[in-house]
């Protein structure tokens, strides 16, 4: 049986002033005790929001890390080890943001998802299609694709210590939600390719749905049989929203 997970993408929002209230608006949250919670905030809050949520159990992710899993020379960026030490347990790689601002590869993700496991991080590889993608009849094309990269590189084992959020790029903070039997769709198609590799692996590994989730359309979307959970941008900023998303996974 798997736990269901909750995880927000604060993004790139937040002031250290902002940062204090959602903790504070957190910390007063009656969390389910079925489901395992966590947040991701910009680097720079990242200390705030591990000292802040002390003693509260929602877990701290980063939004990005690395090629290298060791700090060393590399400016500007931040090694998974340095994660670690900071108090996180996740991070993000892949997102479509980064793969579509940043011009981040397959190739790339590869290596961030490797440091990020060689540290202990889990990583929560995001994956989906375009509009033009979806229209064209290619979005389980490109999904077996950017899922692929990662079991050829590193092989399906991989998976047993990760999370897979599947987020359609045209859900992504446009209020469009794919409808729970699309994403179940999508959902199922990625355990089936993880399942022609090794079976315990797929049953096992958490599929997250990100795209414009909120407490009105959670409880049908986690209710999908291959639906582990959300990615959630823009409702992980108000805590009683996220509570409520986080109560629908839980229940
Ligand atoms: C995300 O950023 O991963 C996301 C799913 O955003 P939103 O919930 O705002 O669509």
């Amino acid at each position: 049986m798997r736990r269901t997970m909750v995880a927000g993408n604060w993004k790139m929002h937040g002031t250290r002033a902002s940062v204090a209230e959602l903790i504070n608006g957190l910390r007063h949250l009656a969390l389910p005790s079925g489901a395992d919670i966590a947040v991701f905030p910009p680097c720079l809050h990242i200390t705030q929001v591990v000292d802040g949520l002390k003693g509260k159990s929602i877990q701290v992710g980063a939004q990005n890390s690395a090629v290298e899993a060791m700090q060393g020379a590399l400016t500007g960026e931040i090694a998974p080890s340095q994660l670690v030490d900071a108090g996180c347990s996740y991070v993000l790689v892949g997102h479509s943001e980064r793969r579509q601002m940043m011009g981040e590869r397959d190739g790339t993700l590869n290596r961030k998802f490797a440091a990020a496991q060689a540290c202990g991080l889990i990583p929560v590889l995001c994956i989906g299609e375009t509009l033009e993608q979806r229209e064209s009849g290619k979005t389980l094309e490109v999904v077996s694709r950017q899922l692929g990269s990662i079991i050829e590189e590193l092989g399906v084992g991989a998976f047993a210590k990760a999370v897979i959020a599947y987020e359609p790029v045209w859900a992504i903070g446009t209020g469009l939600t794919a409808t729970p039997q699309q994403a179940q769709d999508v959902h199922a198609a990625i355990r089936a390719q993880l399942a022609a590799e090794n079976s315990d692996v797929a049953q096992g590994v958490r599929l997250l749905y990100g795209g414009s989730v909120k407490a009105a359309n959670a409880v049908e979307l986690f209710g999908m049989p291959d639906i582990d959970g959300g990615l959630i941008g823009g409702a992980s900023l108000n805590a009683d929203e996220f509570g409520a998303i986080c109560r629908a996974a839980g229940n």
